[in-house]
């Protein structure tokens, strides 16, 4: 959806996002340990309602992803 900017679901394309608007409430952010929190990007297809979720582009750094490595588990 972020990159076809259409809606997988409807096919629809008016999408809105709140990458790099700055947000609060739940749905902000993952955290990947104690003291690392990623901020989440949203995108919302306004035909169906679909909502769709990357990791914000300023957060997709190799210090950041490397702590998901590190924390996380790999899908296998
Ligand atoms: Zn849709």
């Amino acid at each position: 959806m972020k990159d076809s900017k259409q809606c997988p679901r409807c096919q629809g394309t008016d999408i809105y996002t709140d990458e790099g608007i700055s947000k609060r409430g739940d749905r902000v952010g993952l955290g990947v340990d104690s003291w690392t929190q990623i901020f989440i990007a949203t995108y919302v297809c306004l035909s169906c309602g679909f909502i769709d979720e990357y990791i914000d582009k300023e957060f997709m750094t190799e210090k950041k992803l490397e702590k998901i490595r590190k924390n996380w588990r790999p899908l296998t």
